[in-house]
Formats: C-alpha cells, sequence, structure tokens
C-alpha cells in the first residue's frame, strides 16, 4: 500500500531544533480550517524528500492537519526570536503565524526544515490572526518558483492548502480567501533569534546556537577553538553566504522587500516573501514594500541593509566574543559580495569567466547600459546568453535598436569577446522563444484575478511550469 507516510521510504527524519533545549521555542497546536483544497504541491521538491508517495488525502492530513510525520517532531515548534524591523528594535514578534512543522535531510544530505505559514495562532501572534491570505500564499508559490529557476539560493515554497475561511486584511479587497502554506528551509534560525537570546543577555544559550549552526548547517567550517573563535567562524560563513545570496537578488533583479533583521536566515538561505517585486528594468531605487516609504529596503539598498543586518549579528556575538575577532571578519562583506555578484551575472548570462578585474568591469558596465537605456531587465539576459554565441540573437531582439547605439558600442565589443560557459545551452528551446520569462507585478495581479474571479487556476499552473522550463534552460533545475 502506497500513499501513507508509514508506508514510504521516508529520508532520514532529522529533528534535530529540540536540542536546542527550553527558551528556543514553544510547543503549539495548529488551526483547525473549517475545508482543506489542495492548490499546489511540489513534487519536484517532494521527491528530494522522499515524500513524492505521498497520495492527496495523506498530504493533506501533514500539511493541512499538521499531522506529525513519522520519526519526526511530535508536536509543532513556534520559535523564538526579535528582530529589527525598519531598524526598530521589536522585542515582540517570534512565530506568530508559523510553526516548525518537521526536520528532513534532503536527497543532498542537507537538514531541510518544513515550516508553515499561516497554520494558526501562537503564543506570538499578538493582535493578529494566524492566517495566511491565498493571495498571499499564490505570491510566494510564485516568487520561490521564480528564484529558484534564476539561481538564487532560495527557501522552496513545499504546499499550498486553501483553507476555507475569509479574511480581513488592509492591503487586500476583504474578506479575501485564506490558506496554509509549507516551505522547505535550510535552517529557520535568523539573526533575530540571536537578537533575541542577546537581549536577554543570554551568553550560555548564544554559546549553544553557534555550536549547533556550525555542526548542522556549516560542516565544512571547523568547530576548533574556544567560543569566541566558533562565534567568528560562524560570523564568517554567515556573512559569505549572506553576501552571495545578496549577489544572488540583484543579478535576478529581484526586491525583496522586508529585510528585517528576522527575515535573514543564518544559512544565507533567501526566504519569507510578502511585498517583493521583480524589476521592471534596471532602477537602484525601486521599492518593492508599499509601506516602505522611505525605501530603506529598494533595489540599490539591498547589499547595503544586508551589511547593516550582519553588523546586529555581529553585535550578539559580542556577548562570547571581542570586538576585535569579530570587525575583520565582517570588513570581508564587500570583498565576498564583489566576488559573488560576478559569479551571479556571469552565470545569468552564462559567461565564462576570465580575469577578475576584467570581468567586474564588464559587470560594472552591463548595469550601466540597463541604466541608462532603461531595456526591460529580464530581456537583456536573456539576449546575450553566452556573450558571443547571441551576436546575431541580440539583433533579431525587441530591444535591438539599444543594442545599435552608440552607447552600447563598447559594451558591445567586450560582450562579444566572451564565450559561453555552457555551450548546449543557447540549444535549449526556451531561447527560441520571443520574449523571456518574467514575474511582473501585472503578470502577477492578472494570475491572482483568474482565481479570484473565476477560481481558475490553470494561468498559475501554466506560468509556473514555463518558470520552471526557464530555470531548466538555465541550467538551474533538473530536467524532469
Ligand atoms: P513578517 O513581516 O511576515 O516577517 O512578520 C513579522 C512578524 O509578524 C512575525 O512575528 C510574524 O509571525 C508576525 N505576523 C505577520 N502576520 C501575522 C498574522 N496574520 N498573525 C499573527 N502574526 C503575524
Ligand atoms: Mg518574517
Amino acid at each position: 500500500m502506497g500513499g501513507r507516510a508509514e508506508s514510504l521510504d521516508m529520508k532520514h527524519p532529522a529533528p534535530i531544533h529540540p536540542q536546542l533545549g527550553e527558551g528556543f521555542f514553544d510547543t503549539v497546536a495548529p488551526a483547525s480550517f473549517p475545508k482543506l483544497t489542495l492548490r499546489y504541491r511540489n513534487d519536484r521538491w517532494a521527491a528530494r524528500m522522499g515524500l513524492d508517495g505521498l497520495d492527496d488525502v495523506a498530504w493533506l492530513a501533514h500539511f493541512g492537519r499538521f499531522e506529525p510525520l513519522p520519526g519526526n517532531l511530535p508536536a509543532p515548534l513556534a520559535l523564538r526570536y526579535h528582530g529589527h524591523q525598519f531598524r526598530v528594535y521589536n522585542p515582540n514578534i517570534g512565530d506568530g503565524r508559523g510553526f516548525l512543522f518537521a526536520q528532513l535531510h534532503s536527497d543532498g544530505g542537507r537538514i531541510l526544515d518544513l515550516g508553515t505559514k499561516g497554520s494558526g495562532q501562537t503564543p506570538y501572534s499578538r493582535t493578529g490572526d494566524g492566517r495566511l491570505t491565498l493571495k498571499g500564499g499564490v505570491r510566494e508559490v510564485l516568487a520561490t518558483t521564480m528564484l529558484e529557476a534564476l539561481g538564487v539560493d532560495t527557501s522552496k515554497t513545499f504546499s499550498l492548502v486553501e483553507t476555507g475561511e475569509q479574511l480581513a486584511r488592509n492591503d487586500e479587497p476583504s474578506p479575501t480567501r485564506s490558506s496554509v502554506l509549507t516551505r522547505l528551509s535550510h535552517s529557520h534560525i535568523r539573526i533575530g533569534t540571536f537578537q533575541r537570546l542577546a537581549f536577554e543577555q543570554d551568553d550560555a544559550r548564544i554559546a549553544t546556537l553557534v555550536d549547533h549552526v556550525l555542526k548542522h548547517y556549516m560542516p565544512d567550517v571547523s568547530r576548533d577553538g574556544d567560543i569566541a573563535v566558533r562565534a567568528a567562524a560562524l560570523l564568517a560563513e554567515t556573512t559569505a553566504r549572506v553576501a552571495r545570496t545578496g549577489a544572488q537578488w540583484m543579478a535576478a533583479g529581484f526586491v525583496h522587500g522586508v529585510l528585517n533583521t528576522d527575515n535573514i536566515n543564518i544559512t544565507g538561505e533567501s526566504f519569507d516573501y510578502g511585498p517583493y517585486r521583480f524589476l521592471p528594468h534596471y532602477e537602484p531605487a525601486f521599492t518593492a514594500a508599499y509601506f516602505d516609504h522611505s525605501g530603506l529596503y529598494a533595489y540599490g539598498r539591498q547589499p547595503g541593509t544586508l551589511m547593516w543586518n550582519l553588523q546586529r549579528l555581529a553585535e550578539c556575538l559580542r556577548l562570547v566574543a571581542d570586538e576585535a575577532v569579530l570587525l575583520p571578519v565582517l570588513q570581508t562583506f564587500p570583498q565576498h559580495f564583489e566576488t559573488a555578484l560576478v559569479k551571479a551575472l556571469f552565470a545569468r548570462l552564462n559567461l565564462a569567466h576570465r580575469e577578475h578585474e576584467a570581468d567586474l568591469d564588464t559587470v560594472g558596465a552591463i548595469f550601466q547600459f540597463m541604466h541608462d537605456s532603461k531595456i526591460p531587465f529580464e530581456q537583456f539576459f536573456f539576449d546575450w546568453q553566452g556573450g558571443a554565441a547571441s551576436l546575431a540573437r541580440a539583433s533579431q531582439s525587441p530591444a535591438a535598436e539599444f543594442y545599435a547605439r552608440d552607447d552600447f558600442a563598447d559594451l558591445r565589443e567586450v560582450l562579444a569577446t566572451y564565450a559561453a560557459a555552457v555551450s548546449q545551452r543557447l540549444a535549449h528551446p526556451y531561447f527560441a522563444d520571443a520574449e523571456p520569462c518574467t514575474l511582473l507585478i501585472d503578470e502577477i495581479e492578472t494570475l491572482w484575478s483568474a482565481i479570484d474571479e473565476r477560481d481558475d487556476w490553470q494561468p498559475l499552473y501554466d506560468k509556473l511550469a514555463a518558470i520552471t522550463r526557464a530555470g531548466q534552460a538555465f541550467g538551474n533545475i533538473e530536467e524532469a
């Protein structure tokens, strides 16, 4: 008999979070929803977790009613954390509408959390209802799929279930439909998790958390030395990973929107997608969240914001390490970011690397041209795949007039000197499409309207298939 979790080759349960002990989480109960309708299951990632054999009934039992997975957490855990929200310290947050449901090894050996959004109230809900709107859930499915396709180190959406309630929200026509989302994430330990312990002056638990993170999420980092050395090692690794993710966002034209310290994972994996946007064209001042009046988290300010957030992490680690060991580590951020930016941009364009300084100049010239010309962001990457290999393609592009302009002449010459990193890539049928795959706000609104007005989910599923195909063309998603 297949279909139920007990009968599956359930890969490697790894419920490690309880090992942290008291003070890190609270046991909570999921909400009981009036109706469960499965809207999205990520079979690609379910296969990687050994969960693809679940039939839909069992899926809803685990990802709608949150019946425990065999050998995993016996009850969900609401995680404790604080955070700087728009630079203001908030000690009254924590998992207010989500919890840690299970932890598993993926086929790659990494430990991944199944964590929720919209699963009910917790001790940290304050005045909130603990719920997620269906539109919010749909937006997160789209964001995670697109970011994965573009090569960003992101959480994955594992499941989206509509839950049959009517929610009231200021930022959506209300009442609006409800959902519960399950995400797959490489830890849910945030900078804010450390901040809460520092707020409580709990250096013993900071040390416990440092060692937990090093052991389970940074296996290649040495755990030798005293706690100060180990804390600095963690900071070094988180700095490198966060810088890399920030660089990947810049190359993806992605604006996260809410870069509070509670939304920054210690593993550097990008997660928690609320009012995000993809850029229509390169614009440093482009701001995603309607409530971000000062543009604090605008596209071009993301690297600086990440650095600011890492400084907050370093402050927490001051309880167990001297400033003298932490400061030099923080100062590695710009170098990590620069290296990662070249790598991410070259990967997006499928260009073979040359000497770093020359490649860095190329990156600068590309952003300058995109800024001056305001050509559609994704179009440039589509048109110049593989550098020289795309000279003829680019001249056929709807943006060809921009490429014929004098201010592009130098960059054109430079691009023509680059070879493709992966020569077969251009042979993918995606690159013969009339236009690139994008995820601009109007497209998302149109997909949502079909669901909202006609309960028509097909446009969403078609879009997810199109994004996945693009991800395969870019070599970021395996061919089925
Ligand atoms: P976010 O902006 O989604 O990162 O959330 C910031 C904080 O607000 C977290 O502690 C969330 O759990 C909490 N929160 C957001 N929306 C709700 C809600 N509808 N009910 C309860 N808590 C919420
Ligand atoms: Mg959050």
